[in-house]
Order: C-alpha cells, then structure tokens, then sequence
C-alpha cells in the first residue's frame, strides 16, 4: 500500500522544488493556441525562472514562480484552466493527426463527470499513436487498456464516452494504485467491467508523423520565452495551434518558415534528437549536477546514435523506455552507462 498522497503537480497544487514552486499545465492533445503561448511566455518571463519545460505527456512547466496564484489566475483567463476540479486529470495525449475537436470532446466530456475528478494525476488517456502507452487509449478504431485491447466492445463513434467508462471502471477497481499497470489483473479486470473480453497486448505504436505538418525538435525541451512568442508569432500567421508531442517536439502546419529563427531544430539527425535531461541543479535538491547545462555542452560532441539521458542522480527521473545510453551525475563526476 502506499503511504503517500498522489502528489503529482497541478497548476494549483503547486510542487515545492528546490528552486521555488513549479506548476504544471495540463494541456490536452499538446495544442496550444497563438494567445495561450503568448500568455505562458509572459508568465514565465514575469513570474517564473524564464523557461516553459515540456513534459514527456506533452504538457508543459513553469518553475521557480513567485507568485503561483497569479499564476493560476493569468492562464485561467486564457482557458488554460477550464476546471478546478478536474485540472490535474486532464491528461489527454493525442497523436497530431488527430482531430483537435475529439479531443476537446473528451476532454470537455471528462471534466463534465464528478466521478473522475478522483482519477489520480498519473492516469492518462490516449488518442491515436502516441508511441506511449496511456492507461485508456483508442487507436484505430480500438479501445485499448494499458495497451490490451478491449475485444466484443465497439466504440460506434463514442470514444470519449467509451474511454471515460473504462476510466471509471478503474476507479471502481482501484484501492491505491495510480496506474492500471499496477492493478493486479487490471486490463482483465477493466474489460469484464465493461461486459468485454480481452486481446494480447499490443507493443506502443510508432507515434505518427502526419503530412503537412512539420515537427521541430526543442533542445531537452526547453523554450524560453522568447522562443514561445516567436513559435506563437508563426502559428499566429498560420491561424493554427501548435500540438506538443511527447517527445517534447512540436508540431506546426507546412510551410512553417522561422523554426530555426526561433531556436528549434527542423533537422531530425540533428545532435540535439533523442538527448533528454532530468531537472538537475538548480531544480532538484538531490541533484548532483547542473545535468541541462552539462548536456548542451556536451551535444556538439556526441559521439552515439542511442538515445542518451542525462540524470542528476540515480533516480534518474525520465528516463525513456528502450535502450537508452545515461550520463548519471554522481558524487566522481559523470558515469557513461548503457541501458
Ligand atoms: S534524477 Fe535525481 S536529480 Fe534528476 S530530477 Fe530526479 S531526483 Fe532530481
């Protein structure tokens, strides 16, 4: 049993970092409009250490705040926070061809049942290939359940409906658990809630690359405010949105001219793709580096092709699935290990 609360950060329920409070923005599907970057830019610039982090569900971080409750109050006026109940179980990752309106729908849906305002903060929903692997997903035409598929239980164009119900099942399940991998027979368990059976599980799915849309990459997935107001300026000009993937790229329609002005990385065998870095000094009271700042000094000389992540210590927050080369800080300096 645990014997902590789920303490996972909100946008309200702030986290206590070594460098101030950190508050994190749930942002269903990764999207971001034109005026909602612009906002987080001057929050961060105003009352935030100056970066906005996104996180590996593709949502996205302003740390070392000053005044959190202005905070909350300035991204609640740009719709950032359309739920107090729900803010923390908004998560909601989409692959970038799927409709912005579906998953406003489950979103909108899932803020619209009391019930769920219990899901923990961890739980995660899924649409499309995302290359994760969510608690509740539907992937081509599909209800799946910590990557199991739901057999005998046909969406007939309710998904939000079908995921919030599986959803709920969970919590009906659930003692302490915040995943359903950590439920004891869970997807089984989930599937005979809803009067289903169950398939063999399926490995994550390749996340999709849509024609017409360009990814940029953004180094260990850090924009300063002044390279969010330049990617708000361009998908101003576009009239779109921007979606963040969990990969911590973005996406953004074709032609996107002024990616590179904007400190993003249009190359994908650019040094910079696949090298990840926990918070580190001065974030993290545990960290024994400045693991973000040891990283960018390092990528021009790169010597592998692997993926490579950089911990402040061995907890190695964030870690990526797969084989993975780690660059942990210990007490001698960096150890070079592979996965
Ligand atoms: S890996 Fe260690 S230093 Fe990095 S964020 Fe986690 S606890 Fe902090």
């Amino acid at each position: 049993m645990r014997n902590r609360l789920d303490a996972c950060p909100g946008a309200l329920q702030v986290h206590q970092a070594a460098d101030g409070p950190l508050a994190r923005v749930r942002t269903p599907g990764g999207i971001l409009t034109e005026h909602q970057l612009r906002e987080l830019a001057g929050c961060a610039r105003d009352l935030g250490s100056g970066v906005i982090e996104l996180t590996s569900r593709a949502n996205v971080q302003v740390r070392g705040l000053r005044d959190p409750a202005e905070f909350a109050t300035r991204i609640a006026a740009v719709g950032l926070l359309p739920s107090i109940t729900h803010e923390r179980v908004r998560n909601i990752v989409a692959a970038p061809s799927v409709d912005a309106n579906l998953v406003d729908e489950l979103d909108q849906a899932l803020c619209a049942r009391p019930d769920l305002a219990g899901l923990p903060g961890r739980f995660l929903f899924g649409l499309g290939a995302t290359g994760l692997t969510p608690d509740v997903s539907i992937e081509g035409g599909q209800l799946l359940v910590d990557g199991y598929p739901i057999v005998g239980h046909p969406l007939a164009g309710h998904e939000a409906g079908t995921l919030l119900d599986a959803a709920a099942a969970f919590l009906r399940l659930r003692t302490d658990e915040w995943r359903v991998a950590e439920l004891a027979g869970g997807p089984a368990r989930i599937a005979a809630e809803l009067g289903a059976g169950l398939g063999a599980r399926l490995p994550p799915s390749p996340p999709d690359r849509p024609a017409g849309l360009v990814e940029a990459l953004v180094p260990l997935g850090r924009l300063t405010p002044n390279q969010a107001l330049e990617l708000a300026g361009l998908i101003g000009q576009l009239s779109a949105v921007v979606r963040i993937a969990p990969r911590r790229t973005v996406f953004v329609p074709a032609p996107a001219t002024g990616l590179e002005a904007a400190g993003l990385i249009g190359d994908p065998d650019s040094p910079w793709a696949g090298v990840t870095a926990c918070a580190g000094r001065p974030g993290c009271a545990k960290a024994l580096a400045d693991v973000q700042a040891d990283a960018a000094r390092w990528v021009p000389r790169r010597h592998t092709g692997l993926p490579v992540h950089w911990a402040g210590c061995e907890r190695q927050c964030g870690l990526p699935s797969g084989r993975v080369v780690r660059m942990v800080a210990t007490a001698n300096g960096y150890e070079e290990r592979l996965q």
